[in-house]
């Protein structure tokens, strides 16, 4: 064979699908597709990022030792086990990487993020898909999927596109469960959202298997940024750093997280106006006869019924300039996962649906 040939599982990856940002001839449009910061980053990173931008020219530290301090400070976490890479996803690329490869098996669930069957694949491995029960995450059903091929547990919490939280009690159920080499990766990308809650670092203490992932993209407003950090005991951190790349994040974005995350008034801030904003529109569109699950996000799941249903209001709300996400590519066609923004696009989208109810669309 003198073909290229790319390795085993490559060609079997279907491309991330991102949220729309454009409606064709549709002015005042709000994009409300990817769970961003309808109030953008904290103003101290944007300063932080300016002030780095003439430093462009030297390279970046390879340790990200004071992004990581700053983390621990405001975490209460030993930064000697914090890793930080481009994104939360390259976190997780890290942990399929070093620990799963062909024949393997990596579990998530019915509904759970996309990039983990794009991650399993890159490893060569096998993605199993595992029902929830009800939008919400199933421990037994996991425990059930189990083989001794499993290397890798991904588990978003809370869920993505779902919004639903597992109770403290079911996730110590499954860390406790899971035999010492495989990994339970706690994705915690919309930690932040819920007053007091930990992103499920009590699992990782005392424990050899288990990992949370945390990111700067959806309450820091940083997503165009790229930076996320991890959170495990100290042989797995060592065994990640190893698949890292020594300059994975560059000069401004490491001022600019690190600006970001010891803003912790701004993140309060932006956490008091989410879940104000996403309770008035939920109890908005559950008077229009759209429910919702409660959500723990910076998102709804809103459910028409039918996936009719769904993408008539999907288009009508495009045709008033308010782009959500579709997610039947997740196994809810009759559902649309509507970012909660700032009050106006709350309004915006409320009218919307009400109108799309009535007929009047
Ligand atoms: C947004 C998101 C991430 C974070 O992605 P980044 O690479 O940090 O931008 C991770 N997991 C889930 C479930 C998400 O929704």
């Amino acid at each position: 064979m003198t073909q290229l040939t790319p390795q085993p599982g490559i060609m079997d990856i279907a491309l991330y699908q991102g949220g729309a940002a454009h409606v064709k001839g549709v002015s005042n449009v709000v994009k409300l597709s990817s769970n961003e910061n309808p109030f953008g980053p904290s103003p101290r990173a944007i300063d932080a990022l300016a002030t780095a931008a003439p430093e462009m020219h030297r390279y970046p530290s390879t340790d990200h030792a004071e992004l990581r301090a700053a983390i621990g400070d405001v975490h209460g976490l030993d930064p000697a086990r914090i890793i930080c890479g481009v994104g939360s996803d390259e976190v997780l690329q890290f942990v399929v990487q070093a620990y799963a490869g062909p024949g393997d098996e990596v579990i998530h669930t019915e509904h759970g993020f996309s990039m983990y069957p794009i991650l399993a694949r890159m490893a060569g491995a096998v993605p199993v898909s595992v029902p929830e029960k009800n939008r919400c995450v199933d421990v037994d059903a996991i425990l059930a999927a189990f083989t001794e091929k499993t290397r890798v547990v991904f588990l978003t919490n809370p869920g993505n596109p779902t919004s639903t939280m597992l109770p403290e009690a079911e996730v110590e159920r499954l860390a406790a469960a899971l035999p010492g080499n495989v990994i339970l990766v706690l994705d915690a990308a919309y930690a932040e959202f819920t007053e007091g809650f930990d992103g499920g670092a009590c699992h990782v203490e005392g424990r050899e298997n288990v990992i949370m992932t945390r990111t700067f993209s959806k309450i820091y407003g940083l997503g165009g940024l790229r930076v996320g950090w991890g959170y495990g005991p100290q042989a797995m951190i060592d065994v990640l750093n190893r698949v890292r790349q020594p300059f994975n994040l560059s000069v401004p974005a490491l001022a600019a997280a690190e600006a970001a995350v010891r803003d912790q008034d701004y993140v309060l801030h932006c956490r008091q106006e989410n879940a104000k904003w996403g309770r008035w529109l939920a109890e908005e569109l559950a008077e229009a006869g759209v429910p919702s699950d409660p959500s723990s996000t910076n998102f709804l799941l809103a459910r028409f019924g039918s996936k009719a249903a769904a993408e008539a209001c999907d288009t009508y709300l495009q045709s008033q300039g308010l782009i959500v996400r579709k997610v039947a590519g997740y196994g809810l066609p009759e559902a649309l996962r509507i970012t909660i923004g700032d009050e106006e696009s709350c309004r915006r989208v409320a009218a919307a649906v009400k109108e799309f109810k009535e007929g009047r669309a």
